[in-house]
């Protein structure tokens, strides 16, 4: 399970299209309880619902993980998730921070990746130097990527995503490197027992 976390504007839901479509990972829909935005398709960027049937669904263990992020409630449908796995294959979601610190705990092999925009990048290299920029704009990115500092320690590893086929490329080789640890070559290293 590959988790893709990052801050708005970091072109998460890209990168994670992309891994599915160009790499052959299968990318896990979430269920919402917010509104769709124009150009949003029930069953192909969320599955959107009401907060009763969110409840239920939460009630009858149906998430993974779940979170209420500014007013609404996200959360990983358990099935498909599992499904998937069972299969071999590699699932990436796209959740925010508190669910992807849940998973992490309940699934200890899941590897979290932290996606950032070249921007806040290049915000920290201002944070040594002096800004010369709009100083509201400072203070807003810079808060948030503050907030967002200690959290990413959570994470495996930080891709920042100048260009999508770029931190695709990472993020596959991040897997890559992955599935070569011995812990995870179980069936390889079978061939080698005595
Ligand atoms: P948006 O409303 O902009 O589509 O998503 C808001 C935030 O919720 C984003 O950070 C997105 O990654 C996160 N999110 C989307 N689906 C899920 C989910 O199933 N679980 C959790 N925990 N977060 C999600």
């Amino acid at each position: 399970m590959v988790i893709i976390s990052g801050p708005s504007g970091s072109g998460k839901g890209t990168v994670v299209k992309e891994l599915d479509a160009a790499k052959g990972y299968s990318r896990s829909i979430s269920v919402t309880t917010r509104t769709p935005r124009i150009g949003e398709a029930h069953g192909r960027d969320y599955f959107f619902t009401t907060p009763e049937i969110f409840t239920r669904m939460r009630e009858e263990n149906q998430l993974l993980e779940h979170a209420l992020y500014v007013g609404n409630f996200y959360g990983t449908p358990r099935r498909y998730v599992e499904e998937q796995i069972q299969q071999g294959r590699i699932v990436v979601l796209e959740i925010e921070v508190q669910g992807a610190l849940q998973v992490k705990e309940k699934f200890p092999e899941a590897v979290l990746v932290f996606l950032m925009p070249p921007t806040l990048g290049e915000l920290s290299n201002r944070l040594n130097k002096r800004a010369t920029e709009d100083a509201v704009t400072i203070d807003a990115r810079l808060k948030r990527a503050l907030e967002e500092v200690p959290l990413i320690n959570a994470y495996d590893y930080l891709v920042i995503n100048d260009k999508v086929e770029g931190a695709v490329a990472k993020i596959d080789a991040i897997v890559a490197a992955e599935r070569l640890r011995p812990r995870r070559c179980t069936e390889e290293l079978t061939h080698f027992t005595a």
